[in-house]
């Protein structure tokens, strides 16, 4: 081994996923995962060439001990020594940045300033920052932005109809997430077209247990579903996606919540959770509505509905479809969710073929409509960690 490794982390409030990854070759060395950070059950498991192993972290239980048990393994097979730059998941970088930069403590303070905006996740990502630079003192750590991408959505796009005011103050707009996730499927989807992505309108679907739609015309983001935080727009796992902003004062009047209780609420017992009272998860749904279970047969066409209605809303911000694609763990392999919803949109020309459709899943990417038909129906499988690593490359330098 010696080639340059980069060392992407992806840090939530009490789990961290990390993958070093080979500059050269791009390909993944070693994965991990730690879970239940901040509790005293604590454990980190890494992965390499399919053989998974868990180290309890309970005398280190919190970030910067997962980051720390890392190394230790990292040196135990003789890498730490090429690791060369760490890459940031950064879910909010507000409208400071429109692309990923080098982090230095102007940067951290910026991303402290943004915390109203991701209350949740960037206090996590900067605790995973902290960790990291605790850890490895010496490497050039880079932040790469989840709302970066849709920086350039235009102002009728991201403003919201309230007063002007708000955003002025508040910064009260919509930002959109995933990004890192449309930057890479955007490119490869124009590829698989026999074009190039300044050339063509896409309607990217990331549907994974956060989901969210994206019009790329030309390369660019010109709407998306999620709004100034990552509730708006399509029904997810757990997260209600678009309801009537009156839910707050009508569940204060008629069944006393407040407003802590209707945010969680919202957020993690709605979607596909909520409305099946079964599971959050897709492959559960589909196999309880299979069997008939009412809630996941509802869920099912809730969740297809409401996509269909966006992705044909896309097309006004695109002015035209040439692809929709599907990207994400429910986009990349439910045949069912691209099925139903697409039958929604023949009257946009949009068709599958149900042969394609079954083939193109489990980390296969490929066209899944009629050959020739247009616009065309894709599935490309995302790879953020792989987008975060180039990111980081180029910024420290490291990219020939
Ligand atoms: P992600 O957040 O991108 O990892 O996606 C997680 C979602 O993908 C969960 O709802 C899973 O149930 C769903 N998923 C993964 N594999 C399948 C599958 N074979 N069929 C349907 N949904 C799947």
């Amino acid at each position: 081994m010696a080639h340059n490794l980069i060392l992407v982390l992806n840090c939530g409030s009490s789990s961290l996923k990390g993958a070093l990854i080979d500059n050269e070759s791009k390909e993944l060395v070693m994965s991990c995962l730690a879970e239940k950070l901040t509790t005293p059950d604590a454990y980190i498991t890494f992965k390499k060439d399919g053989e998974k192993h868990t180290v309890t972290l309970t005398d280190r239980h919190d970030h910067t001990g997962a980051v720390g048990a890392l190394l230790d393994e990292m040196k135990s097979l003789g890498l730490q020594e090429h690791v060369k730059a760490i890459g940031h998941r950064v879910v909010h970088g507000g409208e400071k940045y429109s692309g990923s930069v080098v982090i230095n403590e102007d940067v951290i303070s910026t991303l402290e300033a943004c915390i109203p905006l991701a209350p949740l996740h960037n206090p996590a990502n900067l605790t995973g920052i902290r960790a990291a630079q605790t850890i490895f003192p010496d490497l050039p750590n880079i932040g790469v932005f989840d709302t970066a991408f849709h920086q350039t959505m235009p102002q009728h796009a991201y403003t919201y109809a309230v007063p002007r005011e708000l955003y002025r103050q508040y910064g009260f707009r919509r930002y959109g997430f995933h990004g890192t996730s449309y930057r890479y499927v955007a490119p490869t989807a124009a590829k698989l077209l026999g074009t190039d992505v300044q050339h063509c309108r896409l309607i990217i679907a990331h549907l994974g247990n956060g989901a969210s739609i994206c019009a790329v015309k030309n390369g660019e983001s010109m709407d998306t579903s999620m709004g100034v935080t990552p509730l708006e727009g399509l029904v997810m796992g757990t997260r209600s996606g678009d309801v009537d902003p009156s839910v707050y004062s009508f569940l204060a009047a008629n069944a006393g919540m407040d407003e802590k209780t209707v945010t969680d609420m919202l957020n993690k017992k709605s979607g596909l959770l909520g409305i099946s009272e079964l599971s959050n998860d897709c492959r559960a749904i589909e196999e309880g509505a299979d069997e008939g279970h009412e809630g996941a047969k509802l869920a099912m066409e809730v969740m297809t509905y409401r996509l269909a209605k966006y992705i044909a809303s896309m097309a006004v911000a695109t002015g035209g479809i040439d692809a929709l694609v599907f990207t994400g763990g429910i986009g990349e392999n439910s045949m069912a969710v691209r099925s139903k919803t697409v039958a929604y949109l023949g009257f946009l020309g949009l068709e599958i073929d149900e042969k394609a459709n079954e083939a193109t899943r489990f980390g296969a990417e490929g066209v899944i409509s009629p050959a020739g038909k247009k616009p065309a129906v894709l599935v490309v499988p995302t790879n953020e960690e792989l987008m975060i690593a180039m990111d980081t490359s180029r910024l420290a330098g490291l990219s020939s």
